[in-house]
């Protein structure tokens, strides 16, 4: 039997967080391996290739910035771009730095096991590998496994069936069929007024309704791009001083949506309906604070649904009742005036449930809608489901999923006790999806290559988050959450979308005081970690 290969590092995934991650190891000179389970690099952008998939963060933003030339050299063609062009993006990135030749497609990480002995961790895939490191990167992505939900019949369907998560490469033409969504999160409001101009009938399968702002998408002006190619860098140190990572350049009014006259009000929100897209939860500092101030922002919403759907027993149905916010605001391009479409219908799941799949279509309680295809656009099991689907052992044979059995703890999102040398990017407790993911994932990149370097330096075999750093670290997460408006609904940050999954708010918000306290335990020494010798 042959030895394992040995390198310094194991990345698993290889989206943006493990393709800066890889290359960032490799200019430090590190040794590393990616295993990816895709047939290419992108992560999110290789998977959801479904109708209408495009990021909400605009694209000048939502890009790396760790390279001036890359940064100056691509061209984003429109303020958000479409999923095959941020595909290209990343494979661009790829070639660029020649990253491919250490990343091994379509190859699942099944299990990762720390040996205490020698402090490293020996990783095996579904193909075979056999392999150890001296550490372990996560770079699973937090919106990488899809949830689907078991609905009774499902297998029995004759037509097909689709998740937005793992869209077919080929694509997918609806010409002349009827087609059902089940689903009306970001990726649904996407797709489904594609669908909808496609489809001879679509049904869309609503459990609850979703706020969506317009996003005005559009070509970009070569003009303005060129003038914020020339600041560039000035754009992404302000990015790191936002506390979701990006949307410095709109003027902002800073102050509470209470202290503002009703005309103020009117105007604010109209002018950021008018600029379009996330920030306009920006307009005021308490929309995501206080309920009195978040229902003027979300009745202002409502009012422009009101004005968008035709049919007022529809626009009822489609009215969502949750703190704008709460759930993760969609940014839409015509989805509410699909309902006014006339081969277009919408069943409220809430007064009449899906009962069963049947060979032919959905079931609910007042009939059967025979359909040829289903479009699952039901989600993800968010921030923990890709790295819980990997058999990853620690110290004292403790499994991660036991040691995560009520929620996941870790000490800034970065490292967990009881996991020596494993490192999550973008993971529960650091502010990650709640932010520009671009600007959150270069930040932990920077900051483990850094903290892989320290030990080098210093010839050091391990690094652990303690136990009480860890403690006082999930508190303070929690603690963070409770001033704000998100814990008040059903979301997938919370893991409500998930049947059986334990409740826990996971991302942090802010990220300007996390990105600070990250510093100063580095800076100290990795404060509230353990170092250990050889
Ligand atoms: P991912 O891109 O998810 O990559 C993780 C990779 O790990 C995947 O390719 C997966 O196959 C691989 N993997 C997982 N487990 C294993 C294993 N066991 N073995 C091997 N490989 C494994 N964020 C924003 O900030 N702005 C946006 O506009 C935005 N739009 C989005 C649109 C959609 C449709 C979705 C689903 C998410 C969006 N996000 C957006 C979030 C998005 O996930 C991040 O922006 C970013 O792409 C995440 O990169 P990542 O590398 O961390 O993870
Ligand atoms: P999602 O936001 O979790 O939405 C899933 C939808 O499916 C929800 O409407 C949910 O209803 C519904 N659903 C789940 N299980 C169901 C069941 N058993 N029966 C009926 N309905 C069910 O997932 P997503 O739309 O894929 O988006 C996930 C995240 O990815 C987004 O929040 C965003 O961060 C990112 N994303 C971004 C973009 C973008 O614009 N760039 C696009 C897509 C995704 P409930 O609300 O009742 O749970």
């Amino acid at each position: 039997m042959s030895s394992p290969r040995r390198v310094d590092a194991v990345v698993v995934g290889a989206g943006f967080a493990g393709l800066y991650m890889l290359h960032k190891l490799r200019s430090e000179g590190f040794s590393a391996v990616v295993f990816e389970a895709g047939g290419g690099v992108g992560g999110t952008w290789y998977w959801n290739r479904y109708p209408g998939a495009r990021c909400d963060v605009e694209s000048m933003e939502y890009s790396y910035g760790f390279d001036e030339e890359l940064e100056q050299d691509w061209e984003w063609t429109e303020r958000y771009a479409p999923q095959p062009e941020i595909l290209r993006y990343a494979n661009h990135v790829a070639d660029r730095f020649d990253l491919r030749r250490d990343i091994e497609f379509e190859t699942r990480v099944t299990t990762a096991t720390f040996l205490e002995a020698n402090s490293t961790w020996h990783v095996h895939t579904d193909r075979g590998h056999d392999i150890v490191s001296q550490f372990l990167v996560m770079a699973t992505g937090c919106l990488s496994s899809a949830n689907i939900p078991e609905i009774n019949g499902a297998a029995t369907f004759t037509g097909s069936s689709f998740h937005t998560g793992t869209w077919p490469q080929k694509g997918v033409d609806f010409t002349g069929q009827r087609v059902g969504v089940i689903g009306t999160g970001s990726s649904a409001i996407q797709a489904i007024p594609i669908i909808a101009e496609q489809a001879r009938h679509l049904t869309v399968f609503q459990r609850t309704a979703s706020f969506a702002v317009p996003a005005w998408n559009q070509a970009l002006d070569p003009g303005a791009v060129k003038e914020l190619k020339a600041e560039y860098q000035t754009l992404r140190a302000e990015q790191r001083q936002m506390a979701t990572g990006f949307g410095s350049r709109i003027e902002r009014k800073d102050g509470s949506a209470l202290d503002a006259t009703p005309d103020e009000l009117a105007q604010e929100l109209q002018r950021r309906w008018e600029y379009g897209g996330l920030s306009f939860l920006g307009a005021y500092n308490d929309l995501l604070l206080t309920n009195a101030a978040n229902d003027l922002a979300a009745d202002f919403v409502r009012n422009k649904l009101r004005q968008i759907v035709h049919d007022p027993a529809v626009a009822d149905k489609l009215t969502p009742t949750q703190v704008i916010g709460c759930k993760r605001l969609c940014v839409d391009t015509g989805y509410w005036a699909t309902f006014n479409r006339p081969n277009v219908h919408l069943v409220d799941l809430q007064d009449d449930p899906i009962e069963a799949i049947t060979p032919t279509g959905i079931r609910t309680a007042t009939g059967e809608h025979p359909l040829e295809a289903i479009v699952y656009a039901t989600g993800f099991d968010a921030m923990t489901g890709a790295l819980l689907k990997i058999e990853i052992t620690g110290r004292g044979g403790v499994s991660l999923r036991e040691a995560w059995a009520a929620g996941p703890r870790t000490y800034l999102g970065l490292g967990v006790a009881g996991f020596p040398n494993l490192f999550t990017i973008t993971g529960p407790g650091s502010p990650s999806v709640l932010t520009n993911m671009l600007v959150s994932i270069q930040h932990h990149v920077e900051w483990i290559a850094e903290c892989i370097g320290h030990l080098r330096q210093n010839h050091l075999a391990a690094i652990e988050a303690t136990e009480p750093a860890q403690e006082a670290w999930v508190d303070y997460v929690n603690t963070v959450a409770s001033f704000t408006l998100f814990p008040t609904c059903n979301s997938w940050y919370l893991g409500a979308n998930v049947p059986g999954k334990t409740r826990v708010f996971m991302p942090l918000p802010g990220f300007p005081p996390y990105a600070e306290q990250c510093a100063h335990v580095a800076r100290s020494g990795y404060e509230g970690f353990a170092l250990t010798m050889p």
